[in-house]
């Protein structure tokens, strides 16, 4: 007998990884140079050659039983510390290798918050739709209730009266995103501040801590004009969710971490029990070849630029057409509305000419689609032609 929850959610499919998938058999049968596929957010920009050449000089120059053994479960100190001078040197922080804590990636750096501040199943996390998709089972896995709040969808920045509703006495923490998948919006100092305002009245109102979680895996994917503030710098009780899947290109080398301030009220315990609720996971440490390389190459990025470029050819000629979207501030999606209510519909009738795109409803805000433009820059080209056709077939 197989678990029922499980069963259940091996059902529940990905719509993205459906469409994804779709588009690889499509390719098949018309050839991958007729299928534009807008569907998944796998980084388009390699590398910098600097992540290559360190892991090879670690490989041909360290102790084999050194590389491929155990690290400590927080990760290894140089690494934490490495992290840690870093954020200092970008936000005049002064974290050291004590507030850091190595993680499989933000999936497991959430997985690890969620699982360290829920306590039973009438807890609450919120988080502003659209979403990523992935959210749901992190809190399924920590055993909590995921309740969400629609963004305000003028510019998707969070939407106060809704969430000041939603706030109650079995509220853990409140998980942003920010730059957003789908929508590419970057919260504003502004938006940050009232984030923090609201949260420091609710923790006295109800008497204990409520954290924000902030996942930030495109972080540094951010465009002209665009700043992400660091949130520990507006509200104490902050955990920072991080990753070198998107900024590095390296989502199959699964790194990251989780920033835990010393000001926050329950700082003693954070790390010891991020490595508790680790033990839960049944999660051991991060890839001790992967740790080493991101100790030297924490403060690089891959070529950002051309996502910016994408976005802009993009963006323009999208609104040019007279689509409605929201100008990203960075990430790599777009998240334009969809030209008829039913985005699930929309998307049927843009796959009639192979434009494979994300219908809104897996995010938690139907009307729209996500339109990922992590691809090279000619696809786009190619495309443009295909997305006036589809919208001038609703004129
Ligand atoms: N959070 C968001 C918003 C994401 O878009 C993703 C991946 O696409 C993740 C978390 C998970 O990232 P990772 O590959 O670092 O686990």
């Amino acid at each position: 007998m197989l678990s029922k929850e499980v069963l259940e959610l091996s059902k529940q499919h990905s719509v993205i990884r459906d469409i994804f998938e779709f588009g690889m058999q499509r390719a098949k049968e018309v050839g991958p140079e007729n299928v534009f596929d807008f569907s998944i957010g796998n980084p388009s920009v390699p590398a910098p050659k600097e992540v290559d050449e360190t892991a090879i000089r670690y490989l041909q120059t360290l102790d084999p039983v050194e590389i491929h053994g155990y690290t400590s479960n927080a990760g290894i100190t140089e690494v934490r510390k490495a992290v840690a001078d870093s954020l200092n040197r970008r936000f005049g922080t002064h974290y050291t290798e004590n507030n850091i804590f190595m993680t499989i990636g933000a999936a497991a750096a959430l997985g690890i918050c969620f699982r360290t501040l829920v306590d039973g199943p009438e807890d609450e996390i919120i988080t502003i739709a659209p979403y990523f998709p992935e959210y749901q089972a992190y809190a399924q896995g920590a055993g909590c209730k995921l309740v969400t709040v629609l963004a305000d969808t003028s510019d998707f920045q969070i939407n106060f009266e809704k969430l000041e509703e939603a706030v109650n006495e079995h509220t853990k923490a409140v998980l942003i995103n920010s730059p957003n998948n789908p929508t590419g919006v970057v919260y504003s100092e502004e938006t940050i501040q009232k984030l923090a305002d609201l949260l420091e009245a609710k923790q006295k109102e109800y008497g204990h801590s409520i954290y924000i979680i902030t996942d930030e895996p495109y972080r540094e994917i951010v465009y002209d004009g665009f700043e992400v503030p660091h949130v520990p710098k507006y509200y104490k009780n902050t955990l920072v969710g991080y990753s070198f899947s998107k900024s590095l290109s390296l989502p199959g080398e699964r790194v990251g971490y989780i920033v835990a301030p010393t000001e926050a009220e329950d700082f003693e315990n954070l790390i010891p029990c991020f490595i508790a609720a680790g033990r839960l996971l049944s999660y051991v440490s991060v890839p001790s070849l992967y740790q080493k390389v991101i100790g030297e190459c924490v403060d690089l990025t891959s070529d950002i630029s051309i996502y910016q470029k994408n976005k802009d050819l993009f963006y323009n000629a999208l609104i040019d057409m007279g689509y409605e979207c929201v100008e990203p501030g960075g990430a790599f999606y777009l998240f334009p509305k969809a030209l008829e209510e039913d985005a699930n519909a929309f998307c049927e009738r843009a796959k009639k000419y192979d434009l494979l795109i994300v219908p809104g409803d897996s995010f938690g805000c139907p009307g729209y689609v996500r339109v990922s433009y992590c691809v090279p820059t000619e696809r786009i080209e190619q495309a443009l032609p295909l997305f006036k056709k589809l919208r001038d077939e609703y004129k």
